[in-house]
């Protein structure tokens, strides 16, 4: 496939107009200018994409997800925290069959291919029906099931031991396109001697780890006030930071948090949606770059979001960045974009993944700026995170294979998706209210 007459942000951050992409096989192949019209480039290769009016881009990574909680979008807002997880989202998420995550996670899957992500870091439960709808669909994912447990809790005689085997078995066979993770639902979900059989487990296992980090304060304090030390210290002591780790929220980290997770090489993900609507509080992102911890971004659930914009979410951050710090240098496109990018692929471990370059994964998503928002364009680079969001999305690339081009799926039955969502949410909501 070749993009043709596209404008591009280079890996140095810069933009680039009238340029041509080539993409082979599953890689980028050649990136050059573009010399000559489409007229004359349509006679060798009739299928060339016109790419006037419209932005190249790597396919977003998006870092931290609970990818079925689309089938509980909108239930139960302007709640607490805890009312909103035990009133309605703990009851609701115990009736969900291996089979509804699927569509759960089919639904989460288009609206991200939609919005120009092509791989997502998921933590959620009987994640077999997740696994079964990204290998359908074709985008990639590190999936795990959030460990939770007690004292009593013996590792490999729980269902999550079982579930994280299989995922195992089964992603060796999708040629790197799932990748297992290990995943501790959080410090204040379960108890020290289950996180060091976990740390344990997974040093074996070679996995990497995924974890919910200092988000709110209660359980940051909660967590210094029994053991005497932060959730990061504590996590760092009993050996979880011992494979590469990414870590959700991180709202409260301090003091040598911060050389904690530098020196462990651990990735923090970015949610400011999520930390506002929630009312956690707001990440203080330049302190993680300044301290040389690698950021990334993430939508969170869409529970608490409520969509799967990585767009949306970026500018948010940046924005925020900006009037927090009163600083409108926070932070530049290229650094914007390695978060939403390169760093979250890196994250996953994909190290050829995220960066317009050849011999890189074809991994890609093309923005239309042709439309009235956007005109006139002076920078097609600085309006992606200034002026867009994923609707302005118009076609996005996994491994060299189209997914979704104007609003058409190549992989998805949407319109089957969007009904088995409804039919799951009916069921649900008609067992709770008969209860
Ligand atoms: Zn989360």
């Amino acid at each position: 496939m070749l993009f043709h007459d596209i404008a591009i942000i280079c890996p140095d951050g810069q933009t680039r107009e009238h340029m041509s992409v080539r993409v082979k096989n599953q890689l980028i192949e050649s990136i050059e200018p573009a010399t000559r019209s489409l007229e004359e480039v349509r006679v060798l290769d009739k299928d060339a994409y016109d790419g006037r009016g419209k932005l190249l881009i790597p396919g977003l990574v998006n870092n931290h997800s609970h990818v079925p909680m689309t089938l509980t979008r909108g239930y139960g807002e302007d709640l607490t925290l805890y009312d909103w997880l035990f009133t309605r989202i703990f009851p609701f998420e115990a009736l969900l069959t291996e089979e509804d995550m699927y569509w759960g996670a089919l639904l989460g899957i288009a609206e991200m291919l939609s919005g120009g992500t092509t791989s997502f870091t998921d933590m959620y439960m009987r994640i077999q029906g997740i696994f079964r709808a990204v290998t359908e669909t074709g985008i990639k994912a590190s999936l795990s099931n959030g460990l939770t447990g007690d004292a009593s809790t013996d590792l490999e005689q729980t269902a999550w031991f079982k579930e994280t085997e299989a995922l195992i078995r089964d992603a060796a066979a999708t040629g790197g396109q799932v990748i297992p993770n290990a995943s501790l639902h959080a410090q204040y979900t379960s108890v020290p001697s289950l996180v060091t059989q976990l740390a344990e487990y997974n040093r074996d296992r070679k996995l990497r780890m995924h974890i919910h980090l200092s988000e709110t304060e209660g359980e940051h304090e909660e967590c210094k006030a029994k053991y005497g030390k932060t959730p990061s210290r504590y996590f760092a002591d009993l050996g979880i930071f011992d494979t590469p780790t990414t870590a959700a929220h991180a709202i409260f980290i301090e003091g040598e948090d911060y050389d904690i997770l530098r020196d462990k090489g651990v990735t923090l993900t970015h949610m400011p949606s999520s930390n506002l609507k929630i009312g956690s509080g707001l990440a203080d992102v330049k302190s993680w770059r300044d301290h040389g911890i690698r950021v990334a971004v993430g939508t969170d659930g869409a529970g608490s979001n409520n969509n799967l914009d990585m767009i949306e979410e970026v500018t948010l951050g940046s924005f925020l960045a900006k009037g927090i710090h009163r600083d409108p240098l926070l932070f530049s496109t290229g650094e914007l974009l390695t978060f939403a990018t390169r760093n979250g692929a890196l994250s996953q471990g994909r190290e050829d993944t995220g960066l317009l370059e050849a011999g890189f994964k074809a991994d890609l998503a093309v923005l239309d700026m042709s439309g009235l928002k956007f005109q006139p364009v002076f920078d097609y680079g600085t309006a992606l995170f200034t002026n867009a969001n994923a609707s302005d999305v118009v076609l996005t690339m996994v491994d060299g294979k189209v997914l979704y081009k104007d609003g058409e799926f190549t992989t998805i039955d949407i319109e089957k998706v969007v009904w088995n969502a409804y039919r799951v949410r009916d069921e649900k909501l008609a067992a709770l209210a008969s209860k």
